[in-house]
């Protein structure tokens, strides 16, 4: 986008609401937008002036692993990939940037890689107007689930030093706190890793350093400790309950669900080989996530759409526009929706550019027909100037 630009849309989302009965002008000067409002009418193109049916701050993918390959559902060549080189894996990173940039994604959080890849590509590409937002390697506890995105803490006394360490690197700290589901049980698998004061304390270094923490997290346990131990956000938080969520609003803590990992494995269980047992399972616990985004939103908690890209069955930049469907049919408004991956993001990380209002920093995606499904309409078409996707929420 140009620093001057006078934009022409039918509709656009400020960040907080969409807004539907255009035609609108946005004017941007100097970068900055100074009007953001109806049109009176819209002139013929001329230069410094665009138009385009929709506009909405650009996006931002909360929650993905740069350096694991999304496209891979071989389980064999995934585990042959991460024995490879770290060229090849830097290579998926870029070309994993790429694919978000292409459809109007600016802001990438990278939730952990034990190369530290994410480092250096968010290094790599920070003028190139993406920015990465890096975990670098994260911190588990000895021997426990997460050896592919973080080092281990043996005894307590090494946190304060360990996390010291991440925090002179690193955008955010990120804690995997427990182990991931047990499809078949329905349940957690083993207990969480760390104790509410060993959180306290990752927090307390993390935040004295300015740094928020992010943890990977679900089942009640593992939650408890998460809001008692005061992270800034819970990642997945499966499981979750009503008196959970009024803990986080009353202390602030952000919630990315990543419902799309789990939803593909409800969603194609050949892939796994699931039985029919274990497919019900995975719908209640999708069942149970969906009812409680429905009460995190109406509580006000904020919500921040990430995909969990590179993971099994989720692809970089097309995983976050399905994760937003799925945001959609849990029940959220396409206010809601559209306010997750734009503002809500934005204002958690500590960000401009989340809103299209006047006096915020012009960091806008327009698109050739709105992302806002009509009834009876089949999924409009979602296309920016290097990429091409259909999304419908
Ligand atoms: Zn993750």
């Amino acid at each position: 986008m140009n620093r001057n630009e006078t934009i022409f849309v039918e509709s656009y989302f400020d960040g907080t609401r969409i807004h539907r009965d255009g035609p609108y002008s946005i004017v941007v000067k100097n970068g900055i937008i100074a009007i953001a409002g109806h049109a009176e009418s819209t002139p013929d193109d001329a230069n410094g002036i665009c138009r385009a049916r929709f506009a909405m701050p650009s996006m931002v993918e909360s929650h993905c692993h740069l350096f694991l390959d999304g496209d891979e559902l071989d389980p064999a060549k995934r585990s042959a990939y991460l024995k490879g080189t770290r060229e090849s894996m830097l290579e998926t990173a870029f070309a994993n940037v790429e694919r978000y940039r292409g459809i109007g994604i600016r802001v990438i959080r990278d939730a952990g890689d034990i190369h530290g890849i994410n480092h250096e590509v968010r290094d790599r590409v920070a003028n190139s107007g993406m920015t990465v937002l890096s975990a670098g390697i994260g911190i588990r506890r000895r021997k426990r689930y997460g050896a592919f995105m973080a080092r281990e803490i043996e005894h307590p006394s090494e946190i304060g030093p360990l996390v010291s360490e991440c925090t002179r690197s690193a955008d955010a700290i990120k804690i995997v706190l427990t182990g991931i589901i047990d499809f078949e049980n329905g349940v957690v698998k083993d207990p969480p890793q760390f104790s509410v004061e060993e959180v306290r304390e990752i927090v307390a270094v993390a935040h004295g350093s300015g740094l928020k923490t992010f943890a990977h997290c679900s089942g009640i346990e593992g939650l408890e400790i998460a809001v008692r131990g005061g992270v800034d956000s819970i990642e997945h938080g499966f499981f979750m309950t009503p008196s959970i969520l009024d803990e986080m609003a009353e202390h602030r803590i952000a919630w990315c669900p990543t419902c799309i990992p789990v939803h593909f494995q409800w969603e194609k269980p050949e892939f796994a080989g699931w039985n029919q047992p274990t497919v019900s399972r995975l719908r209640e616990i999708l069942d149970n996530h969906e009812e409680c985004l429905r009460y995190a939103d109406r509580i006000g908690i904020e919500i921040l759409a990430g995909s969990d890209g590179g993971s099994y069955g989720v692809q970089h930049g097309g995983g976050l526009l399905r994760e937003l469907e799925l945001l959609r049919k849990a029940g959220l408004s396409q206010d809601a929706v559209l306010k997750a991956v734009t503002s809500a993001p934005k204002r958690h990380f500590c960000l401009s550019g989340g809103k299209i209002v006047p006096g915020e920093s012009a960091d806008i995606t327009l698109l050739d027909s709105s992302p806002c499904a009509e009834k009876n309409q089949s999924a409009p078409h979602f296309r920016t100037t290097s990429g091409s996707f259909s999304v419908s929420i």
